[in-house]
């Protein structure tokens, strides 16, 4: 059944606005810390990446350049299978850069694994990741993530960029979903 209020589907919040902006500030502080003198290129993956890359942007010091990419995975239902597809490139060359990926939120770490060799297959100085929102199943991959935000149980979460059937972005806090939603 559609829902005309959006707070009625969540079932648990697990992180607030307050809790979020306090921690993507703290890590803005690192980036500016380790990227100083440097140029820095941060790259968002879409569409999750959308917030943390608008507020970790405006919380950086440095001068940054933004650009960003679409991939889809391929699996069988919900699960990431490690096959990606490029649906948009990056519109800037790496050569020499000093890349950054900012993704919502790592699960399998199947996607970002394929995405940190494909760029630094084109020349890049350096790769690094931050994330959001981590998962425990992330570390069954082998994968450097350098920042990030929050480790949070194996649940689905919805809000800061995170969607259910497109749902839920928006939210300014990130939850549970409720599960009259999805039954
Ligand atoms: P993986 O790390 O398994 O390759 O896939 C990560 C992608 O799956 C994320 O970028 C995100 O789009 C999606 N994803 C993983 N866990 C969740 C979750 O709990 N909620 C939502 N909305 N998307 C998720
Ligand atoms: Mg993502
Ligand atoms: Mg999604």
């Amino acid at each position: 059944m559609e829902s005309t209020d959006v707070q009625s589907d969540l079932k648990h919040v697990l992180k607030t606005k307050d809790e979020i902006q306090k921690r993507i500030g703290e890590l803005a502080a690192e980036i500016d810390r380790d990227y100083e003198g440097r140029d820095l290129l941060i790259v968002g993956v879409l569409k999750g990446a959308v917030m943390v890359m608008a507020d970790l942007a405006r919380a950086l010091h440095s001068h940054v350049t933004m650009d960003w990419m679409a991939v889809s995975s391929y699996g069988s239902g919900t699960q990431s299978s490690g096959v990606v597809r490029i649906l948009k490139d990056l519109d800037t060359d790496l050569m020499g850069k000093h890349v950054l990926i900012v993704e919502d939120i790592i699960d399998s770490g199947l996607t970002l694994s394929w995405l940190k060799t494909n760029l630094e297959s084109r020349g890049t100085a350096s790769v690094e990741i931050c994330t959001a929102f981590r998962k425990p199943d992330a570390a069954k991959v082998k994968i450097d993530v350098k920042y990030v935000g929050f480790d949070i149980p194996n649940e689905f979460v919805v809000g800061y960029g995170l969607d259910y059937a497109e749902k839920y972005r928006n939210l300014d806090f990130v939850g549970t979903l409720a599960p009259h939603v999805y039954e």
